[in-house]
Formats: C-alpha cells, sequence, structure tokens
C-alpha cells in the first residue's frame, strides 16, 4: 500500500534529516523553508519543492513543522498565507519545541480552521534525527495518535502523554532545562579540575564511572569539547529559549525554579558573549573566559 503523501515545514539541523527519513521509508514528502540553500539541499534528496507554506497545505493533508520558536510556528499556522489558508491540510504535527501555551493556542486556533493540532517536539538531537532514535512526545486526540504513530516511529519511539495540546511540550522543556543544566554544571566542575591540574579527559572518564555521569559529560563533552570542534547541532539560542519557556511555564503555574534560573542567566551570557549564532557547547569558553584556563582533549 502507498504511504500518504506529507508537507514538512522548517528544514534545518533538525528537519533536514528528519525528512529524509520519511522519504526514505517510501512517504513523498512537499516542503518549504524560507532558507533557499535548506530547501535545495531536500530537494535534491528527492523531495517536492513547494515555493510557500500555503502551498504545502495545498498539497498534504498532513503537514509536519520543525521551526525555531512559538512566534515563527504561530506565524507559519495562522497568519496570512499561512497553513491555515491551505486547501487539503487537515492536521499539522509540530515536532517544534514551543512551550505549552503556546502550543494549546495553536491548537484553538487550528480547531476553528477544522484543523487538528498534534503537539509533537522530540529530543535526541542531531544524531537522533539522523538515526531515527529521537524520544518523539505525543499530546493530541488518541485516533490520531494511533492514525500517526507508525509515521512518528520512523523518527524514533513514541510517548503518547495525553489528549491536550502542551501535555507534550511540558515533558519536553522539562528534558531540556535537564540537558541544558547538565551542560552548565559539567562546564564549571570539568573547567575547575583543569584549573586545578588535572587532565580533563581523566577527569570526564572518571564521572563517567562515577555518580556524576551525565549527557554532558558521557557524550557532549568527549565528542565536542575536548577536540574543541563545538559542534553539538543545537544553537545556544535555542537552547536558551528552551530554558527560558520552562523557568517561565514553571512560574505560571506556580512552582519555582532556582536551579533553572541559574542556567537561563548562564545561557542569556553565553549568547551576549558568543553570539547569536553560537553552538550550545559554547557555554564552556563563558567558564573558561573567566577562569583563564582552556579544556583540551
Ligand atoms: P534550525 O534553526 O536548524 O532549523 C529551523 C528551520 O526553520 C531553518 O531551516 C529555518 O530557515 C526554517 N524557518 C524559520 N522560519 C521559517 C518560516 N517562517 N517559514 C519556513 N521556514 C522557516 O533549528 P533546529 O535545530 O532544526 O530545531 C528546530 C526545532 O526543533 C526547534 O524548535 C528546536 O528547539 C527543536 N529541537 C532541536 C534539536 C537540536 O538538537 N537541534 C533537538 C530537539 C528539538
Amino acid at each position: 500500500m502507498s504511504k500518504p503523501a506529507l508537507g514538512f515545514i522548517g528544514l534545518g539541523k533538525m528537519g533536514a534529516p528528519m525528512s529524509k527519513r520519511l522519504m526514505e521509508a517510501g512517504h513523498t514528502v512537499y516542503v518549504f523553508d524560507r532558507d533557499e540553500a535548506a530547501l535545495a539541499h531536500i530537494v535534491s534528496a528527492g523531495a517536492k519543492r513547494m515555493v510557500s507554506v500555503k502551498e504545502v497545505a495545498d498539497h498534504a493533508e498532513t503537514v509536519i513543522l520543525s521551526l525555531p520558536t512559538p512566534e515563527i510556528v504561530d506565524a507559519v499556522c495562522l497568519h496570512s498565507g499561512g497553513l491555515i489558508e491551505g486547501s487539503k491540510v487537515k492536521r499539522v504535527v509540530d515536532l517544534s519545541t514551543i512551550g505549552p501555551r503556546a502550543a494549546a493556542a495553536v491548537c484553538k486556533a487550528l480547531e476553528v480552521a477544522g484543523i487538528v493540532y498534534v503537539d509533537s517536539p522530540v529530543s535526541g538531537g542531531v544524531m537522533g534525527a539522523v538515526k531515527g532514535t529521537l524520544a518523539v512526545m505525543v499530546s493530541c486526540p488518541r485516533s490520531h495518535f494511533d492514525d500517526l504513530e507508525s509515521t512518528l516511529a520512523i523518527f524514533g519511539k513514541t510517548f503518547y502523554l495525553g489528549e491536550k495540546a502542551g501535555q507534550a511540550q511540558t515533558v519536553k522543556l522539562a528534558n531540556n532545562i535537564m540537558s541544558v543544566a547538565a551542560v552548565a554544571i559539567t562546564s564549571e566542575a570539568v573547567v575547575m579540575g583543569v584549573k586545578a591540574g588535572v587532565d580533563p579527559k581523566i577527569m570526564l572518564d572518571v564521572i563517567n564511572a562515577g555518580s556524576g555521569r551525565n549527557t554532558a559529560s558521557a557524550d557532549k563533552f568527549p565528542r565536542c569539547v575536548l577536540p574543541r570542534t563545538f559542534d553539538v547541532g543545537f544553537a545556544a539560542a535555542l537552547a536558551y529559549k528552551d530554558v527560558r519557556l520552562c523557568v517561565e511555564e514553571a512560574e505560571h503555574i506556580g512552582v519555582p525554579m532556582v536551579v533553572g534560573s541559574a542556567v537561563r542567566e548562564l545561557m542569556s551570557i553565553t549568547l551576549a558573549v558568543c553570539g547569536k549564532d553560537a553552538d550550545f557547547s559554547d557555554v564552556v569558553k563563558v567558564l573558561e573566559s573567566w577562569a583563564g584556563v582552556e579544556v583540551r582533549g
């Protein structure tokens, strides 16, 4: 049986490999990105080039989004020329991290036009997107999850979190504040070790055999900091956005976040010091400059 055609908007670090996986699995994919180079790359891999968001929504019943911020998701879905004006679209699957309140608002606005919003953020980084090993969190009406599950499984392991848009976003923000906090505290600890004269490679080996082990010590530091490539593939601006959304959401529902607030400030400093194109792992450079040392493998 032929697989349904899909739309895909946002062909960046995550969207590019995910849309390729859909094509490899036999789906025709109608794509759009406002960045011509990102669009051309996926079209050369076999996707159908569309010239606008609306054109994607005129060709596919299910349109997938992988976009940077809540403001951009809102515009792509609801502004003039947005998905909401498409003639064919019936369902929007949003893989972006935008926070629970933005997800609920977009869901409500699309509902008025008879379009179902599937809240479906992902975790596991660019490598997870390439290999299809992401954690795919989903909240939407159960029947839509059942219908989409085999498609979402192309991206990784699926987790159903409930009927309400925003429930998956809450879990995604919780996951990411922990991930960013791990990078922040590992940066502080390893820079301290280097300043005290310890070899950072041996220090990480010890931590990874001990109780301090985390995703930064086990993966990001050996892969991107010791060789000084600083290419985790997740922008510091997006990490900051996720932590900010998490702390704001926690405040909104009455949960103080002391550690999370400190992590947010450190990400804000990283952006101010390293610039808007900084990688998530550039946090280490900030700590290094304060301490006057360099973490090298
Ligand atoms: P990215 O910046 O690499 O890609 C976003 C793409 O969206 C870009 O190609 C950009 O040109 C396009 N875009 C922006 N505005 C647009 C518009 N108005 N119309 C059409 N295209 C538009 O970001 P990414 O790293 O791929 O992340 C995408 C989403 O996934 C974000 O919400 C991010 O927080 C989340 N995420 C990222 C990672 C990661 O490791 N990079 C992991 C999990 C989740």
